[in-house]
């Protein structure tokens, strides 16, 4: 038995195929009437229909936001945003996109509404990121979560599938590693529960047919779940190497996740194991690490460093990085172990 302290904060959350459609109305009911959406170039015409349904509120459109929110693409935000004078931030897309509006609110305090096309989770953290200089920094604020999340499981029917899995694996992630957090709680568990078997069960309808709009709204119900347990405690081992070999060796974050993650989960298995059972059991596997591997490898997903693009000659550095800095992990951090782990997340190797 665990003691624990209880406390979660959540944004109102508006679920439903075609729920896009209530932006203005969700806008209204913060007490805002000037919205600058927010989109990637590649986004721009979901970003237009915001626009449109907002009528009178929308106040300004950003379509120019990119990976790891660069200072510079959230200076060239804040101008449009301070030109027209903003008191919502309307975030439409994946991950990069809430990035770009926590960016904006943490020193403004302006209110987000998002709308997640992918399963990233940010939507549900204060966690926020900001890449300057080359140097990501991150941090937690509560002004950067946002008031409202509308979940709208028809626009992610265009999500390429080979990004469906890297995606759902990344929210499946934050699930896993909330299970052995030392600040979890049996509401959160249930939350990692549920997140997960969503999220695993939708993928092969989805490899199925991509644009099946139950399991778009499935994988969407878990990646809310996860990001919720991501946004309600603290991250371990995982998290760490994800954030270490994306920012020092420029390897694709997502894909890292699916990489990454069994062997993590196989670092961590002898010292959480009733985590591992409860991951094991809601992917229907029997073993949590190589049930995320074949997870990954069932649907194309990349499992190996090597794949990826990095460099064998890289991994005695990623070691060293990963050995910095202190963070909660069920199991100690030892380089020698670490090492090991990099090597087989290199090769690929299947967690026995
Ligand atoms: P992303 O936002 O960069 O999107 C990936 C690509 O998919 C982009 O090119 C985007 O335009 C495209 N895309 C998005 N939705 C689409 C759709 N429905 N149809 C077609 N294309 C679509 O990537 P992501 O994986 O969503 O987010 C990753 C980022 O989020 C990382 O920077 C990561 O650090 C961050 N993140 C932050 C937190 C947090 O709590 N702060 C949590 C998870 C992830």
């Amino acid at each position: 038995m665990q003691d624990f302290v209880f406390h979660m904060r959540m944004p109102r959350v508006v679920f439903g195929a075609g729920s896009l459609q209530h932006v203005k109305r969700e806008v209204e009911a913060i007490g805002a009437e000037r919205a600058v959406v927010l989109s990637t170039p590649g986004q721009a015409a979901l970003a237009a229909r915001v626009v449109e349904l907002l009528g009178q509120h929308a106040a300004g459109v950003f379509a120019g936001a990119a990976m790891h929110v660069p200072i510079e693409t959230v200076h060239a935000a804040e101008d449009v945003v301070q030109r027209v004078d903003a008191n919502c931030l309307v975030a439409v897309g994946g991950g990069s996109i809430t990035g770009l509006a926590k960016a904006l609110a943490l020193d403004s305090g302006i209110p987000i509404i998002a709308i997640p096309t992918t399963y990233a989770g940010s939507e549900m953290t204060t966690v926020y990121g900001l890449t300057e200089g080359g140097l990501k920094r991150t941090g937690r604020d509560a002004a950067v979560l946002p008031r409202c999340v509308i979940y709208d499981p028809e626009l992610s029917l265009g999500l390429p599938f080979a990004t469906s899995v890297v995606s759902a694996i990344n929210a499946i992630a934050h699930a896993a590693e909330g299970l052995y957090a030392p600040d979890g709680n049996p509401v959160v568990d249930l939350f990692a529960d549920q997140g997960i078997r969503k999220c695993a069960a939708a993928l092969p309808r989805l490899q199925a047919e991509p644009r099946d709009v139950a399991a778009r709204g499935d994988a969407l119900v878990g990646a809310w779940m996860c990001g919720v347990v991501m946004g309600s405690v603290s991250v371990g081992l995982h998290h760490k190497l994800c954030h270490t070999l994306g920012g020092s060796f420029g390897l694709p974050h997502a894909e890292l996740h699916t990489v990454v993650l069994p062997q993590a989960l196989a670092y961590n298995a002898a010292a959480a194991p009733e985590a591992m059972r409860a991951i094991a059991a809601a992917l229907g596997a029997e073993s949590a690490p190589a049930g995320v591997f074949d997870l990954a490898a069932r649907h194309g997903a990349a499992t190996s460093l090597k794949a990826i693009g990095m460099n064998e000659s890289d991994l005695d550095r990623a070691a060293e990085l990963a050995m910095q800095g202190q963070y909660p992990n069920p199991r100690p951090l030892e380089r020698g172990p670490l090492r090991e782990l990099l090597q087989r997340a290199w090769e690929g190797v299947r967690p026995s």
